[in-house]
This record gives C-alpha cells, sequence and structure tokens, in this order.
C-alpha cells in the first residue's frame, strides 16, 4: 500500500546531543516524516474523521521530541517512529528524516540528516498448554500480548484440544494460534514470549514435557532466521497438526517462505496422512 500523508520540515527546539552544551542549550531540529495508512476510507467519503489529524500529529512529535532526550540522532528519530506507530494503530509504516542544521563539527556543513524506516511486521504465534487451567493459560497470552503497545492482536484461532506428542506420558494439550501485528523484530518478540511464559510459571524440566504455557514464533513475515537462539519459520511447524490447523483456520494463505506452500495447503496434506 503507497498512500502515505508527507509532513515536512516540521521544526523543534530539542535537547538531543552527545556534547554537554547541546544537552543544556539545546538546538534546532528539522523533522520530515512519511506516514503510510489506507486513505482510501478518508479519500472516498472527504469526512474529516477517517482521516488522520496532522495538527495533532505535528504536536505530537513537537511535545515527544521535545521532553526526549538521546545522544544520538538515529535513537532520536527511531523513537519518534515507534511514538507514532504506537499512538495511531492505523499506521502501518513511519520514515522519519531527523535533520540536524549546522552540526557542531568545526567546517562549513549544511545539515546531517538520519533516516529511519519503522513498520509494523506480521507474525504468527502459536500458543499451547496442558498443564493447570489450560484455558485461563491461553487467555492470559492473549492479553498480555494485546496489552502490549508494540503489539497488536488481530485474530485468534478457535482452542482445540490435541493428543501431546512424543514420548513423554502427559495430559492433552489445548491449542491455538495468534495473529499478530508487531514492532518487535524477531529476537524482542521471542524475549517478550519468554517473559509471558515466566509469567505463567513455565519451567523447561523435560524437553517436550508438561507446560503451562509454551509461545511459539511460528511465522515472521517473510523472513528466515537461524540462530543459537531462533529458527523463524518453526522447524517443527510444517509436521505439526496441532500447530497448522489453528494457523490454517485463521490465515489459510499465510505463507512459509521455507515450503513454498500456503498453511491451508499444509494443513490438508497433514489431514489426508492422517486418514491415509
Ligand atoms: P519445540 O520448539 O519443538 O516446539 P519447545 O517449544 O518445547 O519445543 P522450548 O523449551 O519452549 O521448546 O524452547 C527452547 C528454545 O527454542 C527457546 O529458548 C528459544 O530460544 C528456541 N527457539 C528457536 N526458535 C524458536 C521459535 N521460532 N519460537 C520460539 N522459540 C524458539
Ligand atoms: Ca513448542
Ligand atoms: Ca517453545
Amino acid at each position: 500500500m503507497d498512500d502515505c500523508i508527507i509532513i515536512d520540515d516540521l521544526v523543534v527546539f530539542a535537547n538531543h546531543g552527545v556534547f554537554k552544551e547541546e544537552k543544556v542549550m539545546g538546538q534546532r531540529f528539522v523533522i520530515s516524516m512519511k506516514l503510510c495508512y489506507d486513505l482510501y476510507p478518508a479519500a472516498s467519503s472527504d469526512d474529516i474523521n477517517k482521516a488522520l489529524n496532522y495538527a495533532e500529529i505535528c504536536s505530537f512529535v513537537t511535545e515527544f521530541t521535545r521532553s526526549n532526550r538521546c545522544c544520538l540522532i538515529e535513537a532520536a528519530a527511531a523513537d519518534i517512529a515507534d511514538a507514532l506507530l504506537k499512538k495511531y494503530s492505523i499506521l502501518t509504516k513511519a520514515e522519519i528524516t531527523l535533520k540536524k542544521p549546522w552540526a557542531p563539527i568545526g567546517l562549513p556543513l549544511d545539515r546531517v540528516a538520519v533516516h529511519i524506516t519503522r513498520s509494523r511486521r506480521r507474525a504468527y504465534i502459536g500458543i499451547g498448554s496442558n498443564m493447570g487451567d489450560k484455558k485461563a493459560y491461553l487467555d492470559f497470552a492473549v492479553k498480555k500480548l494485546s496489552e502490549d503497545e508494540s503489539c497488536i492482536v488481530r485474530k485468534v484461532a478457535a482452542y482445540i484440544t490435541t493428543k501431546p506428542v512424543g514420548d513423554v506420558e502427559q495430559d492433552d494439550f489445548l491449542n491455538s494460534c495468534i495473529e499478530l501485528d508487531t514492532l518487535y523484530s524477531p529476537h524482542e518478540l521471542l524475549g517478550k514470549l519468554h517473559e509471558i511464559e515466566n509469567a505463567a510459571g513455565r519451567t523447561r524440566e523435560i524437553h517436550w514435557g508438561p507446560r503451562t504455557l509454551d509461545l511459539d514464533i511460528l511465522l515472521y513475515g517473510c523472513e528466515t532466521i537461524h540462530d543459537e537462539y531462533l529458527t523463524i519459520p518453526h522447524p517443527q511447524m510444517t509436521k505439526r497438526r496441532f500447530v497448522l490447523e489453528p494457523l490454517a483456520e485463521i490465515a489459510p494463505f499465510a505463507y512459509d517462505p521455507v515450503s513454498g506452500e500456503y498453511a491451508v495447503t499444509l494443513f490438508e496434506r497433514i489431514k489426508q496422512n492422517d486418514m491415509s
């Protein structure tokens, strides 16, 4: 989607900078923004209530930039983008150019600027529980993610009861899947999910053993990641019916960049295999 609102050269007096004089005296910064969202509802209705209020955005950015203090303009620009995306859930992407005129480098310089792009990314989280009040644990995960200002929960699949896989004797599972739009990077999101698991009393004693709450990142956009902390897409995803069934329910066309297949195709195949 290419629709956007552009605000050019908003001048703000603020206190970002590495040097003491910059922090104490402050200086002028010049901010340009390209804010992406679907303009169609406003454009087709000519209704001011369906448009983003750019006067309000300028006041918000001015106030935010004045009260925020960073050493680097890189950080200051990223903070503005994050703050805008958190405040306006309608925005899909924020591009910020933060210009610092007359940077104090002792040479004739017009300005130095950074340009930063931040966007919400779509992720799918597999959720499961097979201890205690399983439904309450899944509800807890949904609530925690809904309350997080860096996340928007778009959909939650029906909770399904599934048989445990592997050799460990344990209770049945309750499984589901969450569609999430998030400002977190994949590793930040993993950290957030671990926090929520810990808050639900998750311990890791037996591999693939009983757990109060398990939160796995199934997909993160179309990214493929493999390092010591994280593998995306989730390596077991395509082999697990308890993952594919809820995923295919809420996002049949979620795309697995490794197999090159849609969730619905992967689920239909595993269902056929189960029946044969
Ligand atoms: P499985 O990953 O086979 O479903 P599990 O969920 O029981 O097994 P955990 O003990 O919850 O395994 O996770 C072990 C580690 O896996 C985590 O600490 C995390 O660093 C890593 N990990 C790698 N990729 C992912 C991912 N996509 N989602 C969640 N954790 C992941
Ligand atoms: Ca898991
Ligand atoms: Ca896990």
